[in-house]
C-alpha cells in the first residue's frame, strides 16, 4: 500500500527485470495498461510461431517448473499436446508454502502477464479450456485475476475464435478454501471438481489424465509469466541466463529478519548471500545470521557456512537442499531454531490430509520427536537420531504425495546439524 512500509521488490543483474518489469513500475492492472506496455506481443509472436514453433522456443529456454518440482515445461506441452482433446490448462495459483508471496504478487499487480502465458501455453497445446485455482486467502489477487479474465474476454483477448484465430480459449477463476494440501496439483484438480481436497496415486499422470480427466497442463503462475519473456526474446536468449543446469530468472520472496524484506528477481545462479545482502539489506541491527530456511517449510535449513552457494536447481541439490518455492526466511542469532523447527512439525500435522498413514501418523510422530528434542534444550542423542532418519525414510519413501514426501525436509536439516 502506499505510503505503509512493507515488502519492497528488486532484481539483480544485467538481465532483470524480466518478471517484475511492470511491478517496479507499478504494475499493470488494466489491459490498456499492459497492452501500452508490450502485452499480448508474445501471443502475437507465438501464433507467428505456430503451436510447434512456441512449443520449440518454450524447449530452448530450457524452462523448469517454478512450483518446487523443477520438471521442464516443454516435456509437459509435447505430453499434453500428443492426447486426444480436449485438453486443459491449469494456473496453480494455490500459493501457500510459508514464507512464499512471489505468485501474489504477479497476479496483483500483472495480472495478464499470467494470462498471456497461459493462453500461449493453450496455443502451443491445442487446449480450448483453462481453469486459475487461487488461494483462498488471497482476496486481492482473487480479484486482481477475475477482473483480468473479464477484461480479456469482453476485449476478444479470451473466447471463442480469440482476436480472430480458428481456435477458441476460455479461463475460469476458482478460489481454494484454505487447505495447503490443494497446492499439490491432483488435490487442486479434486478440489476444482467438487470432490474433497485430497491427492490422487499417480500414473495416470496429470498430462494423460488430469481435470475432468482429461489431459492438463499444470503450471505454476511465476512459470506461466516465464513463458512471455521468453517467446518476446527468444528462447535461446533465455536459455542461455543462469546456470548449466537452471536457465533464465527466479522470483525470490525474502522475509524474517532481514533489513528490507521483499520479493527479488535474480539471475539462476546468484549466491544466496547476495541476495540477502545486497538485496535485502542483511540481518537488521548488526546481528548474525543464524540459519536461512529455503524452499519454504518443505524446504530445508542453510546454515552460514552454506549461504555462498549459488541459486540453483543442481547447486542447492547438491548440499541436500532445495529451490523448492523460491522462499528464503532468514533466522538472526536470536531465533529459536528449535522453536521454528515445531512450528514447521505442526503445519504439516495439521495441513497433512490424513488420506495415506505414512503422512496422517508421521507428521503426528515427528511433531512429537521434535517437541521432545526441544524439552532436552536441542540435545539430539543417538536413539533420537535413529528414530528420526527412520520415521523421516518411511514418509519419503511411501507417502502418496508431496507434502508427505517433504515434511521431514526443514526438521531433518536441523537435525543432522
Ligand atoms: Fe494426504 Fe499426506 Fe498422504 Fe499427501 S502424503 S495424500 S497430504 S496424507
Amino acid at each position: 500500500s502506499p505510503g505503509v512500509p512493507g515488502p519492497r521488490a528488486g532484481c539483480m543483474g544485467e538481465a532483470t527485470p524480466l518478471l517484475l518489469e511492470r511491478v517496479l513500475s507499478g504494475g499493470a492492472t488494466t489491459l490498456d495498461a499492459y497492452l501500452a506496455r508490450g502485452g499480448y506481443q508474445a501471443l502475437r509472436r507465438a501464433r507467428e510461431l505456430g503451436p510447434g514453433g512456441a512449443m520449440a522456443e518454450v524447449e530452448r529456454a530450457r524452462l523448469l517448473g517454478r512450483g518446487g518440482a523443477a520438471f521442464p515445461s516443454s516435456r509437459k506441452w509435447a505430453a499434453v499436446a500428443r492426447e486426444p482433446g480436449p485438453r486443459y490448462v491449469v494456473c496453480n495459483a494455490d500459493e501457500s508454502e510459508p514464507g512464499t508471496f512471489k505468485d501474489r504478487v504477479l497476479l496483483e499487480l500483472d495480472p495478464f502477464a499470467v494470462l498471456e502465458g497461459m493462453t500461449i501455453a493453450a496455443f502451443a497445446t491445442g487446449a480450448e479450456r483453462g481453469w486459475i485455482y487461487v488461494r483462498g486467502e488471497y482476496p486481492d489477487a482473487y480479484r486482481s485475476i477475475r477482473r483480468a479474465v473479464e477484461e480479456a474476454r469482453a476485449r476478444g483477448y479470451l473466447g471463442h475464435h480469440l482476436l480472430g484465430a480458428d481456435w477458441s480459449f476460455d479461463v475460469e477463476v476458482r478460489r481454494g478454501a484454505g487447505a495447503y494440501v490443494c497446492g499439490e496439483e491432483t488435490a487442486l484438480f479434486n478440489s476444482i471438481e467438487g470432490l474433497r481436497g485430497e491427492p490422487r496415486a499417480r500414473p495416470p499422470f496429470p498430462t494423460q489424465r488430469g481435470l475432468f480427466g482429461r489431459p492438463t497442463v499444470i503450471h505454476n503462475v511465476e512459470t506461466l509469466a516465464s513463458v512471455v519473456p521468453i517467446l518476446l526474446r527468444g528462447g535461446k536468449w533465455y536459455g542461455a541466463l543462469g546456470t548449466a543446469r537452471s536457465a533464465g530468472t527466479k522470483l525470490v520472496s525474502v522475509s524474517g529478519d532481514v533489513a528490507v524484506p521483499g520479493l527479488y528477481e535474480v539471475p539462476f545462479g546468484t549466491p544466496i548471500r547476495a541476495i540477502l545482502e545486497e538485496l535485502a539489506g542483511g540481518a537488521p541491527g548488526g546481528r548474525r545470521i543464524q540459519a536461512v530456511l529455503c524452499g519454504g517449510a518443505a524446504g530445508t535449513f542453510l546454515f552460514p557456512e552454506e549461504l555462498d552457494t549459488p541459486l540453483a536447481f543442481e547447486t542447492l541439490q547438491a548440499i541436500g537442499g532445495t529451490v523448492g518455492s523460491g522462499a528464503l526466511v532468514v533466522l538472526d542469532e536470536t531465533a529459536d531454531l528449535w522453536e521454528v523447527a515445531e512450528r514447521i512439525a505442526r503445519f504439516f500435522k495439521e495441513e497433512s490430509c490424513g488420506q495415506c498413514v505414512p503422512c496422517r501418523v508421521g507428521t503426528r510422530r515427528q511433531w512429537e520427536l521434535v517437541r521432545a528434542i526441544r524439552r532436552q534444550g536441542g540435545r539430539v542423542d543417538g536413539a533420537l537420531r535413529a528414530l528420526f532418519d527412520d520415521l523421516a525414510r518411511v514418509m519419503r519413501d511411501s507417502s502418496i504425495c508431496g507434502l508427505g514426501q517433504l515434511a521431514p525436509n526443514a526438521l531433518a536439516s536441523l537435525v543432522r546439524r
